[in-house]
């Protein structure tokens, strides 16, 4: 290839860093300035350009055009500012950038599969340059983080989902791969937006929309085989569980808002029992919020509880309470519940409020997942503290605007007494003199890990228990030097070791339990985690 080529080729150009002799090597002599840099001086560049960018959103920007420019240096970049950068290329401004998708598109990402790709989807596969892929994050758009439908503007999603992916759970950017599948959208402002880059049409739902998921997953499995994982995101909760269901049997399919969160959440309970003692059995929970968030988790806890007592779930899942937009769910209401929330339709009389149902059903965890801000008021935190010695709280819901109460109110309301975690970052909290750190539940925490266990054994179908081998993987990694800050969740700081062991925990229990292919089994899979994990050092062209 000419030295032209390879400055355009994102997966191997290094820009100043080509060496003297790479340049003599590859024609590239006088289509670079005369300087030659290294990968750590290229990366305090940009670092120091980045900081210049006032506006979040340009710093999103400029880190989408590094990676359409010089992949390693974007990894690279990613891997060790990772505290610092999540928040850029994920949650939250990943979603105003997919708000704002078609005035800062210039080149598209990933796969568009649209409902006038019907009958062709397998083509469209094949118009992907890379053949080998491994991971594939799926959208519908339907509901992106907490911003509703945005249409064939949510691909920023799987991008975003998949460049953590690679820096923090190691799996080659080649193997991944993007799509959004378009049908439609219900918002009207991209409807009767001129410059809307999607269908200007009205969702399609029931068998359209059935038939078009149904030919794009089995030419998925056809043209990549039996090992190749589907994460599902930010579908609407009346299609996750659906297609969930449907699909866990015949594909390797992982829905990030349903496990993930799921997975994430029990770390945090596990990690917190070193704070407030005993087991989970011992524990009554109540959920505001009775959505793929809500029922995700008390579904794994109630699975976890059951794993070790022994108990049936129908008996664990009698300490789980979930209140939704209509109030506590009870058995009286059975009849109109959404399938998903009848295993939660416990005997008790109807309450509308949350306040009353936290005092009716004293839980020792709380834990919001309604996406509705402010939830969680003085009275509702003080009743917790009231009858809690160290109440567990979650407001899990984002972005920030939505958490159910800041950190600050948790910590004040509750004397300096509650454990607590949020789904949107807090900053450290001043109390009577001590300084508490509220921990972070980021779904960022399993997945990667998650995936990378999955794909290094060549696991074939994802099993619950999975998700608590990567539970108690992550809860594991939290230190004393944690606990004593009131954290329940490590640093994102030393994340690819944690995602090293999380995959090695996930490999584990896959090969226990029959599920991976890729035999012999390695002796030490944390090692053999780690030799698979991508690494964004430049390669040497010569
Ligand atoms: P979802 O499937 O739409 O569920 C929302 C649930 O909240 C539904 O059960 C809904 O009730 C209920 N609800 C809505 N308004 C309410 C109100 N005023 N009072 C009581 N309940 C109300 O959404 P999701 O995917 O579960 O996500 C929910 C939130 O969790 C989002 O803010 C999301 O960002 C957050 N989340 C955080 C993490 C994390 O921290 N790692 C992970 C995933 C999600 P009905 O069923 O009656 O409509
Ligand atoms: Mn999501």
């Amino acid at each position: 290839a000419s030295g032209y080529t390879l400055l355009r080729d994102p997966r191997h150009n290094k820009g100043l860093a080509f060496t003297e002799k790479e340049r003599d090597a590859h024609y590239l002599r006088g289509l670079l300035p005369p300087s030659v840099s290294n990968q750590e001086l290229q990366e305090k560049k940009l670092m120091h350009n980045l900081r210049q960018y006032d506006v979040p959103l340009h710093r999103y920007m400029a880190m989408m055009d590094l990676q359409e420019r010089n992949e390693r240096l974007f990894y690279k970049l990613l891997i060790d500012n990772v505290e610092e950068l999540l928040p850029i290329v994920y949650t939250p401004i990943v979603g105003e950038a997919c708000q704002k998708y078609g005035s800062i598109f210039r080149r598209p990402q990933g796969l568009f599969i649209s409902l006038k790709e019907k009958g062709k989807i397998l083509e469209v596969l094949k118009n992907w340059p890379e053949k080998s892929i491994q991971v594939i994050v799926v959208t519908d758009g339907e509901r992106i983080l907490g911003l509703g439908d945005l249409g064939c503007q949510g691909m920023g999603i799987p991008v975003g989902k998949l460049s953590l992916y690679t820096a923090l759970g190691g799996v080659r950017p080649s193997a991944c791969l993007p799509i959004t599948i378009d049908v439609g959208t219900n918002n009207e402002k991209l409807l009767s937006d001129e410059f809307y880059i999607g269908l200007k049409q009205k969702r399609a739902t029931g068998q359209e929309y059935a038939e078009l998921l149904h030919e794009f997953m089995c030419a998925v499995k056809q043209n990549y085989g039996e090992k190749i994982l589907i994460q599902f995101e930010d579908f609407a909760n009346h299609n996750a569980f659906e297609l969930l269901a449907k699909y866990r049997t015949t594909h390797l399919v992982f829905n990030d808002d349903i496990q993930g969160t799921a997975s994430v959440v029990l770390a945090g309970l596990i990690a917190a029992l070193k704070l407030v003692g005993g087991t989970l059995a011992d524990h009554t929970f109540l959920f505001l919020g009775a959505g793929e968030a809500g029922t995700g988790i008390a579904e794994l806890i109630a699975l976890e509880i059951s794993k070790k007592t022994n108990a049936p779930l129908e008996e664990t899942r009698k300490k789980i309470w979930l209140v939704d937009s209509k109030g506590l769910v009870v058995s009286s209401r059975k009849e109109s519940l959404q399938h998903f929330k009848r295993s939660w339709a416990h005997e008790h009389e109807p309450v509308k409020e949350l306040l009353d149902a936290v005092k009716a059903i004293k839980p020792t965890v709380l834990i919001g997942t309604s996406g509705v801000g402010k939830t969680f008021t003085k009275d509702v935190i003080k009743a917790m503290a009231s009858f809690n010695e160290k109440p567990l709280i979650l407001a899990l819901s984002n972005p920030t605007s939505q958490s159910e109460c800041t950190a600050e109110e948790a910590y004040t309301w509750s004397g300096g007494r509650v454990i607590f975690a949020s789904g949107s970052p807090f900053d450290p909290v001043e109390h009577e003199g001590k300084v508490f750190v509220p921990g972070q539940a980021n779904n960022a925490y399993i997945f990667p890990g998650f995936g990378l266990g999955l794909i290094m054994s060549g696991t074939i179908r994802v099993h619950d228990d999975m998700l608590l081998a990567a539970s108690e993987a992550l809860a594991a990694q939290v230190t004393k030097e944690n606990y004593e800050k009131g954290l329940i969740y490590p640093p994102f700081s030393n994340i690819r070791n944690i995602s090293a062991h999380i995959a090695a925990k996930v490999a584990a229990k896959s090969y226990e339990l029959g599920l991976a292919s890729r035999l012999p089994r390695p002796k030490d899979l944390v090692k053999f985690a780690e030799s698979c994990m991508y690494s964004p050092v430049y390669r040497n062209y010569l």
